[in-house]
């Protein structure tokens, strides 16, 4: 038995001989990952497990507790004393069988609390009617959210280039107004670049430093999201 292994089963059965535990997490794709470690962080007692054994040793050193096994497997989820954590979380995406069986199990062993991951919202209605308590669509959700914070802050439009780069289109601050692309020098200041700007009817492409931000003026700027949001407050 390797080393790793042999720290999985310590881990393990250090927690069959707890009484009180509160979250199993079951599977460690980045969003299980996440709320895996989140709770470890604010000090909670988490049992993690996946399927996959590169998975699991790579979120040993992040994750006290974590245990390769098949959560489809009721077996294995009794082995590990499933039944008796107040809260299991089943953040598996891709595969919906896995997600469902799963869930099921967990209801039959009798979890109080079930949370399941689902990518679309059908998904979402056949889990809740198989028992979970709580189902998340971190996506749709994220995607929600997203909106609702770029709807505050005042964009006309934004295209995600990449994680890190966006083009958005903003009315310009009332701060800039009367001031030259110079003066304002937003790229200092916020990282961004002024690509384009439309002034009623016209769209002056590339505008030059010497360009003077009047009322009603939208900007165009490529940079981080987080830029533009800093810019547009
Ligand atoms: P992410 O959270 O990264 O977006 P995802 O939604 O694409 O991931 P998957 O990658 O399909 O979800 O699954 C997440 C994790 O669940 C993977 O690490 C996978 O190994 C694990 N997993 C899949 N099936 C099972 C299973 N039957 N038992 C335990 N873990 C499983």
């Amino acid at each position: 038995m390797t080393e790793e292994r042999q720290r999985f089963r310590t881990s393990l059965n250090l927690l069959r001989n707890r009484h009180e535990r509160e979250f199993l997490i079951i599977g460690l794709g980045r969003f299980g990952a996440g709320v895996a470690r989140t709770l470890v962080e604010a000090g909670h007692d988490v049992l993690a497990v996946d399927i996959d054994y590169a998975t699991v040793e790579l979120r040993a050193p992040e994750i006290p507790h974590v245990v390769q096994l098949d959560s489809t497997k009721i077996e294995a989820l009794r082995e590990i004393g499933a039944d008796q954590f107040d809260t299991a979380v089943v953040c598996i995406g891709s595969d919906f069988e896995a997600n469902l069986l799963t869930t099921v199990s967990l209801k039959k062993l009798g979890v109080p609390h079930i949370v399941a991951k689902a990518r679309t919202r059908t998904q979402k209605d056949i889990l809740l009617q198989i028992g979970a308590d709580e189902v998340v669509l971190p996506e749709h959700e994220a995607g929600v959210r997203l909106g609702r914070r770029l709807a505050e802050a005042g964009f006309i439009d934004y295209l995600e280039l990449s994680p890190d780069i966006s083009i958005v289109e903003m009315r310009a601050p009332k701060r800039y107004i009367g001031q030259s692309l110079a003066q304002a020098d937003l790229r200092q200041k916020y990282g961004l670049t002024v690509i384009a700007v439309r002034r009623q009817d016209e769209m002056i492409i590339n505008p030059p430093a010497e360009f003077v931000i009047e009322p009603g003026d939208e900007l165009i700027v490529i940079g981080a999201m987080e830029g533009a949001e800093q810019l547009s407050e």
